[in-house]
């Protein structure tokens, strides 16, 4: 037995299913998960010493790759400073001022500790400030493990089979209504159902928790017009596209202006760390100006806030790293569809998906079609090869400033020798 296996009968006596959160898990394609043991660049190592071409990134944070020097030094000098004080510092002021300077529309944030929490506080402002109770969600998208949001929620409910969670009470789940994703239609419809209810339209832009499906033209123009039309609110979850798709997220890359944003993952670069934000006017809607309770005693964590402004300052007006990583994604993109023969692989900025199925997947119904069975073989099958893939079909491949073209050649060869 390896190291890794080993290591997974230890952590599942003391763990649930071993791992902390379900994603890690192998059980949508089978083995025991590869317990790391450390990273650099765009490599990771295991337990047993086996290197992996990592295209998971920490599901997303790691933009610039494993162990950024100029992250690491940051994060390395705050440590020196203490871990936590529990009383403001300058570091939270300079990273607010960087997201607002680099995000278009983006006047106030508040910090968090995670993407989950981030949207949990959005929803509450947007009902706070808006006097109502329900909010729309898309099927298959993910916002986060919030009871209100685990109503047929995507990524790893999804693989699991699961596609609402047990213990999240009826109240909560009537207060979610669910939507189509691509289909404005439907969004109407919701809409209409419920004249003067719903608080807020909430999306994931580019949707990555389902695959990755990108936005049809004119969708996310429909999504704001209809917000304009109810009187609801627009919250874009970007906490995947958020300083991903461009240094201004997918607000820069689509034009689109939602009313709130939240964001995640890249902003801690590799730390944990959530925010949510939008104009002055919403935003002081929240404790200790208005009336919408929200606290945290790590919130703004130093070593958090240093980790994101190093991995930010890196971002912020660098075209050219943005493109040179989407001109990769689009080459192996390119490459895995001619390499494996009916597949689907959708790719937009730094993220990519090889589904199973004849496409075209624009919508959660199409993605649904894929062969998760395949997909499971697929994934050994480039294991095996030293090439380390989301352990499910429905989440993204994330590239970063490291993978080089080297890399990516090798993930097409690999997947060439792909025979299931
Ligand atoms: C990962 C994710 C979240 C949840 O963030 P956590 O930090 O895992 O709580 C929310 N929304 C989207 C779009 C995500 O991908």
């Amino acid at each position: 037995m390896g190291k890794s296996e080993a290591l997974f009968e230890r952590a599942k006596k003391v763990l649930p299913g071993g791992v902390n959160s379900p994603v890690r898990a192998f059980n949508a394609v089978g083995g025991a998960p590869r317990f790391i043991a450390s990273a650099e660049r765009e490599f990771m190592t295991d337990a047993d010493g086996k290197t992996y071409l990592d295209y998971v990134g920490s599901w997303g944070p790691m933009l610039l790759g494993h162990r950024d020097p100029a992250v690491e030094a940051a994060v390395l000098e705050a440590v020196r400073g203490g871990l936590s004080f529990g009383a403001a510092t300058e570091r939270e002021v300079e990273m607010a001022e960087l997201m607002c300077r680099m995000v278009p529309g983006l006047e106030m944030v508040r910090m968090v500790n995670s993407g989950t929490e981030a949207v949990m506080s959005a929803l509450r402002l947007a009902r706070g400030a808006t006097g109502r109770d329900k909010i729309i969600k898309f099927t298959g998208c993910y916002h986060g493990h919030s009871d209100g949001m685990l109503v047929k929620a995507g990524s790893g409910l999804l693989t699991n089979g699961t596609p609402d969670s047990s213990g999240v009470t009826a109240g909560a789940a009537a207060d979610t209504l669910l939507a189509e994703y691509n289909d404005l239609a439907s969004v109407r419809a919701r809409f209409e159902a419920e004249p003067g209810a719903v608080a807020a339209v909430i999306v994931e832009p580019v949707a990555a928790n389902m695959g990755v499906v990108p936005p049809e033209p004119g969708f996310l123009e429909g999504l704001r017009a209809l917000c304009d039309e109810f009187g609801a609110l627009l919250i874009f979850d970007e906490v995947i596209t958020g300083f991903r798709l461009a240094p201004g997220g997918a607000v820069e890359r689509f034009g689109v202006r939602p009313d709130l944003t939240v964001f995640g993952k890249i902003i801690g670069g590799g730390m944990p760390v959530g925010a949510y934000g939008g104009s002055r006017s919403l935003m002081e809607h929240v404790s200790p100006v208005g009336p919408v309770y929200q606290a945290g005693t790590l919130s703004g964590n130093p070593v958090a806030m240093a980790a994101g402004l190093a991995m930010l300052w890196q971002l912020e007006g660098n075209r050219a790293l943005y493109e040179g990583i989407e001109a990769k994604a689009a080459r192996l993109a390119a490459g895995l569809r001619e390499a494996i023969p009916g597949v689907t692989v959708n790719q937009i900025g730094s993220l990519l998906c090889v589904f199973f199925t004849e496409g075209p997947v624009r919508t959660y119904a199409d993605a649904r079609r894929s062969d998760t069975a395949r997909y499971g073989r697929y994934f050994r099958h480039m294991l095996d090869r030293g090439i380390y893939l989301a352990p499910a079909q429905f989440e993204a491949m994330f590239l970063g400033a490291c993978h080089t073209d080297e890399d990516v050649d090798r993930t097409i060869e690999a997947a060439k020798a792909f025979r299931g």
